[in-house]
């Protein structure tokens, strides 16, 4: 059976994949795919999508994986990024069958040539860069300083504090640096960010990581102003509490503080996300920027 034939397989199912270094590259066509996708290939999309050359880092996983999915399904072409290839196969297969066509490669966006390189493999394979989604993120939490009787216990080290910047904040510089000139060249795009609610509201023992998306709001206003003559537009999405592996890890009775504050009164799933980032991307935003948009139950209200 052709891999165009094949549903989404299990996680460590192994896959027949086109080998190229770093990378694993696939290729689908309507006429070539009997999946339910194939059909909606014919139909014009309503987002403008269908075709558009989406960079998504940190897709394998999470949120980043869910917008990978959701891009498929409008019919983009995805290169996903990631710093571990562990989802590589399975997430290829995935956005075959919901309807994109799928580039995964390995790439660490704390590391500028690396990215740059990707820019430039993804121009050569699709000729463009439509969309950017920055959503690689970590977190590495610590108080800043944990006091206990007489003196501190304990402190955020510089390493906590410095792989977090790279991470969140430097990895957004550095692939959005790398991508702009491309779309430039190509005549626009868009530039999507994952900020975060705790940037707004602050949060016990993230120092680091508030920091970090407080920094990409900043970016992301600059950007704006920067960038709009070029018709490049940049937003960012601040989601609330979602429901992935990083919410998951959490003590139930954090998590259940967490539903407490949310007006909503549930966590987010990472498709409230993913459809937010699509939303923004398509034409029905097209006078949506510098904006963070809020992903989050109406926990920013701070009940
Ligand atoms: P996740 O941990 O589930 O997935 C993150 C992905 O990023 C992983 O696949 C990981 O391998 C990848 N990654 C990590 N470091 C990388 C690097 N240096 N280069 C490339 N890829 C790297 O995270 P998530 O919960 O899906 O969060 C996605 C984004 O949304 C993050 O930026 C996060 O800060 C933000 N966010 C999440 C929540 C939430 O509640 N989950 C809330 C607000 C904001």
């Amino acid at each position: 059976m052709s891999q165009s034939e094949t549903a989404p397989v299990a996680e460590n199912e192994s896959q027949p994949v086109e080998a190229q270094p770093n990378s694993v590259a696939s290729s689908r066509s309507a006429e070539a795919n009997d999946s339910p996708a194939a059909v909606e290939q014919l139909i014009p999309s309503r987002s403008g999508l269908r075709g558009k050359v989406v960079i998504i880092t940190g897709a394998g996983a999470g949120i980043g994986r869910a917008t990978a999915l959701r891009f498929a399904e409008e019919g983009a072409r995805i290169a996903a990024w990631d710093i571990s290839d562990k989802a590589a196969p399975q997430l290829v297969s995935a956005i075959q069958w919901a309807g994109g066509e799928a580039d995964y490669r390995t790439v660490n966006v704390t590391d500028g040539g690396e990215v740059e390189l990707a820019a430039q493999a993804v121009v050569e394979r699709w000729k463009r860069i439509d969309v950017l989604i920055n959503n690689a993120g970590i977190v590495r939490d610590a108080q800043l300083v944990k006091w206990n009787g007489g003196g501190p216990e304990s402190v955020m080290s510089e390493e906590l504090w410095d792989s977090v910047i790279d991470v969140n904040l430097k990895g957004v510089f550095l692939t959005t640096r790398a991508v702009v000139p491309h779309m430039i060249k190509g005549g626009g795009g868009v530039v999507l960010s994952a900020a975060s609610v705790v940037a707004i509201l602050g949060n016990f023992g993230q120092t680091n990581y508030v920091a970090s998306k407080a920094g990409i709001i900043g970016m992301t206003r600059t950007w704006a102003r920067e960038l709009g003559k070029y018709k490049i537009r940049v937003n960012a999405v601040a989601p609330g509490f979602i429901a992935t592996d990083m919410v998951r890890a959490m003590p139930e009775r954090v998590l259940r503080a967490m539903v407490a504050r949310t007006p909503l009164g549930r966590v987010g799933t990472p498709e409230d996300v993913a459809n937010t980032y699509v939303w923004l991307a398509s034409d029905q935003a097209s006078f949506i920027h510098g904006a963070v948009i809020s992903v989050d139950g109406g926990v920013v209200l701070g009940t």
